[in-house]
Parts: C-alpha cells; structure tokens; sequence
C-alpha cells in the first residue's frame, strides 16, 4: 500500500506517518515527488488497513499497490525518477545518458586513450570492468581494485562519471568506494544477496536484465535494491537468449516502453551485448533512442582487435563520434539532448 501525502503536508506529518508504519513493524519508504511526498510500506505479509493512516494529518489517500513490486512501480511517483550524478549529469532527465568505454580495464594507457576520445564525442560516463564475470574461468579477469584506481584516475583527468560493475557483495565494497554507478551484471540480475548489498550502497546502482528475465522478474530484482533503502536504479536491457543466431543475444527494445509503462526508474540499453557485433551497434543505438531509452551504454575500444575481453562487439572511437552525430539528431526529434553541441 501506499500512502499518499498532501502537497501541504508537513515534514512533521510525514514522520508521523513513517513512525506509524516501523512501530507497526513494517518499513517506510518516504519517496518525495515535485507535488507530493509518497510513502511505500513493504514487509507486510497482508493487506492494510486503509483508515489507519488515512485518519492522521497530512495523509490524502492509501492506495493498494496491485503489482508484487511496490517502489519501482509507477504508482508510486507521478514523475519519473532522474538520477543526479552531479556536475549537470543525469540519468532519466531531457539529457540522454551515454556511457562508453571498454568493456575491461586493461591498462591505463588503454583507459585514457578510449577515455579521452568519448568525453571529445560527447560521452559524459564511462565505462569498464574491473571485476569481470567471464563465462570461462581462463578469461581475462580485470584487473580488480588496481583497475578501480585507473578508473578514478580518469575520471579526474576527463571529469566523466565512472560506471563499473560488482560481481559479488566483496567487490561491491570495493566499487562502491571508487565508482560513480555500480553495475550489476546479466547474470547477477538475480543474486538476491548481492542486489540487497547493493540495496544498503549510498551510489546508484545499474542493474541489467538477466540472460532470460522476464520484465516482471527485472522489476522484482530492482524492488530488492529499493527495498533496501537505495531508490536510484538504472535499469538496462541488454539482450535476451532466443534462437536467434545472428547476433549474440536479441536486444528486446520492446523492453522500453514495457518499462516505462510501469515503472518510474530510468531505463538504458546496450546494444553491444545486445548484438554482440560491431557492425549492429550503431543501428541498434540509434533504435534504442528512437523507442525512448534513457540512454546507451556502448563498448568503445581503440584497438578492438587487441582487446582482453569483447573487442568484436567494441566500435572505434571514431565510429562512436559518427554515432553520437547521428543519435544526438534522433534525440532531438523526441525533444531530448546529448551533450553533444551541434
Ligand atoms: C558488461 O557490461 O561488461 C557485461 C559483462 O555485461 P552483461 O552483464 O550484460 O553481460
Ligand atoms: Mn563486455
């Protein structure tokens, strides 16, 4: 349920209500919106009782929430959720978020040569792992917290917002401490103990769509993270199994307005594990943002053919330029902008 404060209701009320619900051994989820604040209760097993709450000042209306997931749910907020990383980025405003960069940190030469090239396109975070889930254990690994630290480095150096992924609640100390953006990745969509770690980090999480999830089951990952107390959650479709053999996996952009039909977290794509093929990333990039995606998340590399991890599904930095031309007019078309000054 929900309880739905007055635009006028006081902070007092509101801490009422909260009170209300922890002394009733449940969890209040205060989510403030430009009109009004709204308040989530999770950890009850049944329904409420309405006229609780609806009796106490400032409380305009309880509303069930008939979805299993609560806080991500649309009901929830009138306005979409816009993710503030400072120094004017955002994730989920007018401004589409690009994220670029390898797919592993490999060396700092390698992260500031990629890193100087999509902060020139327009680029405003950057991407690399430094904790690699490889599907074989002889893969290229990352370069754990050494890694990290050159992400921060460049981060310093180009002033772009560092996205980087954990892949179990020990690197997530880890991340936490350097990143910008946590990512969880594919096949971590569902380790329910890692997503509630992520869920307890004061930095926003970016979560991608399992390997074969379901939209529904997307969701209930994000509702572990805000359940927890971290409301800022990126979502991202990054393609999904199916029989398919001409890309790695299929990039389900139907997957966006899905979403966005019914919940209030931003959402982003991938379209380079989404295809897995270089030559399929700008097509789909440009899809992704004519179909209304937050922003992209793209696998940029200066010497793919060099790279440890992913280099066929990694474009140039002079094709991501290209990209960003032609993605930043699209956006436009949608009343919407890159960083990209024209
Ligand atoms: C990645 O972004 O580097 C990654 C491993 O992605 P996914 O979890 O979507 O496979
Ligand atoms: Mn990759």
């Amino acid at each position: 349920m929900l309880v739905m404060m007055s635009a006028h209701a006081s902070a007092e009320e509101v801490r009422a209500v909260c009170r209300k619900i922890e002394e009733m051994g449940y969890k209040a989820h205060p989510i403030p919106g430009a009109m009004r604040t709204a308040i989530g209760i999770t950890g009850n097993r049944g329904p409420l009782e309405a006229a609780a709450f609806e009796a106490m000042p400032g409380v305009v209306e309880c509303v069930p929430v008939s979805k299993p997931y609560k806080l991500v749910a649309l009901e929830l907020r009138e306005e979409r959720t816009v993710i503030d990383l400072g120094d004017g980025v955002r994730v989920g405003g007018k401004e589409l978020a690009i994220i670029a960069g390898p797919c592993a940190v490999e060396s700092r030469e390698q992260v500031f040569a990629i890193a100087a090239a999509v902060g020139k396109a327009g680029a405003r975070l950057f991407r690399g792992g430094a904790y690699k889930p490889r599907t074989s254990p002889y893969s290229f690994q990352g370069l754990g917290e050494d890694g990290l630290k050159i992400l921060a480095e460049a981060r310093s150096e180009f002033g772009l917002k560092i996205v980087t992924e954990a892949v179990d609640n020990e690197s997530l100390d880890k991340v936490e401490k350097y990143a910008d953006v946590i990512q969880i990745g594919a096949r971590n969509m569902q380790n329910f103990s890692l997503l509630k770690r992520a869920g307890k980090a004061r930095k926003p999480v970016l979560l991608k769509r399992g390997l074969s999830a379901t939209l529904d089951e997307l969701l209930m990952a994000a509702e572990y993270i805000l359940s927890e107390g971290n409301y800022e959650v990126i979502l991202c479709e990054r393609g999904v199994r199916t029989f398919a053999d001409h890309t790695r996996n299929t990039l389900d952009l139907s997957v966006v307005p899905a979403v966005q039909r019914l919940s209030h977290l931003p959402i982003v794509v991938d379209p380079s594990h989404g295809t897995g093929r270089r030559d399929k990333v700008a097509p789909l990039s440009r899809a992704a943002v004519a179909v209304g995606a937050d922003g992209l998340i793209i696998e940029v590399h200066h010497q793919p053919e060099q790279a440890l991890s992913d280099g066929y599904q990694s474009i140039l930095p002079s094709d991501f330029a290209s990209l960003m031309k032609e993605i930043s007019q699209i956006a436009a078309l949608l009343d919407r902008t890159t960083a990209l000054v024209c």
